[in-house]
């Protein structure tokens, strides 16, 4: 039953010139300490927790940005995860806040705000 609520939860997706205006880092998830530490750590916990709702393996791609992003209907969001791309966007200043897990969780699980709180696995 997760499984197909995971499948058809797809991300949303943000406009190309808001995403290429704003970068000021970009690389994938490994390439940058802190945000592969955060990273790591959500995953053991959903490992821990949530098993059977990991789906991804590997690491996102991110995009650092300036300024909040639009994200779907968001038009001001702190963080997006773009699943066409395996890409999660970020706020910069916000790297070392729930930001950043709050992503993972959606890229690592495939899933929408709607199921988050399924997991509390976010890592400030
Ligand atoms: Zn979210």
């Amino acid at each position: 039953m997760m499984l197909c609520l995971v499948l058809i939860g797809c991300g949303n997706e943000i406009s190309t010139e808001t995403q290429i205006q704003n970068i000021v880092w970009s690389g994938s998830i490994d390439e940058n300490t802190e945000l592969f530490d955060k990273f790591m750590k959500t995953r053991e916990c959903l490992k821990e927790t949530f098993p059977e709702a990991m789906l991804h393996e590997g690491y996102p791609n991110v995009n650092l940005v300036i300024a909040p992003i639009v994200c779907g209907d968001n038009l001001k969001a702190f963080g997006c995860t773009v699943f066409a791309i395996d890409t999660i966007e970020i706020m910069n200043s916000l790297k070392s806040t729930w930001v950043p897990s709050h992503e993972n969780i959606h890229w690592l699980t495939g899933t929408r705000d709607e199921l988050s709180p399924y997991f509390s696995c976010t890592i400030f």
